[in-house]
């Protein structure tokens, strides 16, 4: 966020000492000692994004309310949230969030149950802060990330979530991830329909021989199934990039009803060209690898290396996980091995620039079976 120098680093994935913690939480409380003061530093970046509030009625005044969160209109009577549609809408500890940015920002990566206490908040509340913070973080790993089958992290599965099968382990979740792209009799999905990009599907997700260590290397990009695609899916395929983009948007560029345009991306998602993003956005996956082409070459000593490293820093720091949220816990490694990309302000900036998060959003997340990770490593 603002004027500090002083750093905190862990190496190679232990625990940060607690030491470091509470000098990081105290700097904090000292700019921030209460909610109120990290509200006004909250409106004086949103302002400072240059998402302004319209006013309702020209030449109008406006009172303060809510203890300074929301301002009423002295013409029309209207109230408005300071936050309304940001990232930051309808939070309760302004402290909490902040915080957790602060912390972030400073390359301290806390589990929730270590953040809640300090913030004094629920621990179901932290971690709710955790995964809509890293929800936005990763919305920008497609840039240089490294595509990894999720299966090479199954050592981390030991927390069940919504997603995992009744009295199954937690890892049982890798393995309906796998059935959804090969169908139930061993069919690919999308064989109903006709030979769609189902065999492509496979490729794409579940090594040919799905020994855990053998998977390791599996990061074998589909040959071409869009030359399998049908009309609508082709013009649909066409118009997505590697730049998210909004279902509206995609709508407005293509002749064809929404319905249509919701089926097509359907398609395109089981057959691995698409991929859909919170608030509603897709890009295509096909046209982001094709994009950094070096990196699908690299060398699998690389990818071994860092997802040893991810492994690590997952276990050091919040011992297990679910399968649902890897990808959240991935946006964390990320945050905390990169010693430039994620540090002063960038973190709330991109939260601002990002939107809302919806609990509904956070629910319904499902790490994909390919899952980004930072090619950057610690250390030689
Ligand atoms: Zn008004």
């Amino acid at each position: 966020m603002s004027s500090i120098t002083s750093k905190f680093t862990s190496e190679n994935g232990v625990p940060v000492t607690e030491e470091a913690i509470r000098a990081c939480w105290s700097e904090f409380n000292e700019l921030f000692p209460k909610d109120k003061d990290c509200l006004e530093e909250l409106y004086k970046r949103i302002d400072a994004s240059g998402i302004s509030k319209r006013p309702c009625c020209p030449n109008t005044n406006v009172q303060e309310q809510d203890g300074g969160r929301a301002i009423k209109c002295s013409s029309c009577g209207k109230k408005t949230w300071l936050t309304a549609g940001t990232f930051f809408h309808r939070i309760k500890r302004p402290k909490a969030w902040l915080g957790a940015i602060w912390f972030i920002e400073h390359g301290l990566i806390l589990s929730s149950s270590r953040f809640h206490k300090l913030a004094g908040i629920a621990q179901s509340s932290a971690l709710q802060v955790f995964k809509k913070i890293t929800m936005v973080i990763q919305s920008h790993m497609d840039e240089e990330a490294l595509s990894i089958d999720s299966s090479c992290f199954c050592p981390v599965f030991c927390k069940r979530s919504r997603e995992t099968p009744a009295r199954e382990h937690p890892c049982a979740e890798q393995e309906e991830i796998e059935k959804q792209c090969v169908g139930p009799n061993g069919k690919a999905l999308g064989d109903q329909d006709g030979p769609r990009a189902s065999a492509d599907c496979r490729d794409l997700v579940v090594p040919e021989d799905s020994s855990r260590d053998k998977s390791m290397d599996s990061m074998s990009i589909a040959p071409d199934p869009k030359e399998e695609l049908s009309g609508y899916e082709l013009d649909v395929y066409e118009a997505l990039s590697a730049e998210p983009t909004c279902v509206d948007v995609l709508h407005g560029r293509i002749s064809m009803s929404i319905d249509q345009l919701l089926v097509a991306l359907t398609m395109l998602e089981l057959a691995g060209l698409a991929k859909r993003l919170p608030g509603n956005r897709y890009i295509s996956w096909q046209l982001q690898c094709k994009a950094a082409p070096s990196l699908q070459s690299s060398t699998t000593a690389t990818t071994t290396k860092i997802i040893a490293n991810c492994v690590n820093f997952i276990r050091c720091n919040f011992h297990g996980i679910s399968r649902k949220y890897l990808q959240s816990y991935l946006a964390a490694y990320w945050c905390w091995v990169d010693e430039v990309r994620w540090r002063c302000s960038s973190v709330i900036r991109a939260c601002l620039e990002f939107g809302p998060v919806s609990n509904r959003d956070i629910l319904q997340y499902v790490s994909p079976a390919l899952v980004k990770a930072a090619s950057c490593t610690v250390g030689p």
